[in-house]
């Protein structure tokens, strides 16, 4: 199946940066993958303007459950639409961890992403302390559990895996672990939806870079790659698609 390598670059970029995103536009081609960026919701529009006609899809970074109101600072499902987007990550450990978003507001939130047409990209991964602990899989599986609507059956998702400690950190990891991980969370998605829990790609994050992007995309169950840091360059990023 195809790898979907997606980009997050979290509370970065200005105008100027989208001619990065330009850059893995022109240098996508004859690429396996299929790729998106994430940029802050401020360049949503004009990168989904930049990229429009190529096949770099723009999603949101996160979004607000509820459709519009007195919410200050935030931003719905349905802007992002609106603005360009296609995706959205949900659930990242940076807004779990800073903004105490728990798995039955992550839950609500995809609910809001389905409503306005947005395939969510949603996160789990277990801290430091927890695979230490052994506690891995569970903390894994049970977050898959609690973030995962019954609403989104048989639609169109991505989940991504990302341990909190890989992530910015330049830590990874061992294969065996990531497929072991992996495996836990495709058999959790079999139970819960049957046939379809079988085909949602599951991406691996957490300090992807060119030099190890292949021999982790190669792992099994890894349906793809989310990417922080190296997503800020093109010349990086697509070193990262090369390795699909
Ligand atoms: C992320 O935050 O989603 C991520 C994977 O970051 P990095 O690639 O920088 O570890």
């Amino acid at each position: 199946m195809e790898k979907r390598i997606v980009g997050n670059w979290k509370m970065n970029g200005l105008s100027t940066s989208l001619r990065e995103a330009r850059a893995v536009a022109d240098g996508l081609r004859g690429a396996s993958a299929r790729v998106a960026l994430c940029p802050p919701s401020t360049l949503v529009e004009r990168m989904a303007r930049a990229l429009a006609g190529t096949e770099v899809q723009v999603g949101g970074q996160d979004c607000r459950a509820e459709e519009s109101g007195a919410f200050t600072g935030d931003v719905s499902a349905e802007m992002l639409a609106d603005a360009g987007a296609v995706l959205v990550i949900l659930g990242h450990s940076e807004r779990r961890a800073g903004f105490g978003e728990t798995d039955d507001l992550v839950s609500a939130k995809v609910g809001a992403a389905l409503r306005a047409g947005l395939q969510p990209i949603v996160c789990v991964g277990e801290t430091l302390a927890e695979r230490e602990s052994g506690r891995a899989l569970d903390v894994v599986t049970a977050q898959v559990r609690g973030s995962l609507p019954a609403s989104l059956d048989g639609k169109d998702f991505l989940l991504a895996y990302e341990p909190v400690w890989a992530i910015g950190t330049g830590l990874t990891p061992t294969l065996e672990q990531i497929a072991e991980v992996h495996a836990a969370i495709r058999a959790e998605l079999v139970v819960r939806q049957g046939p379809s829990g079988a085909r949602v790609p599951i991406l691996y994050g957490g300090s992807v870079k060119p030099g190890n992007a292949a021999e982790i995309l190669s792992t099994p169950e890894v349906g793809g790659a989310l990417v922080g840091g190296a997503s800020l360059k093109a010349a990086d990023f697509l070193g990262i698609i090369a390795g699909a």
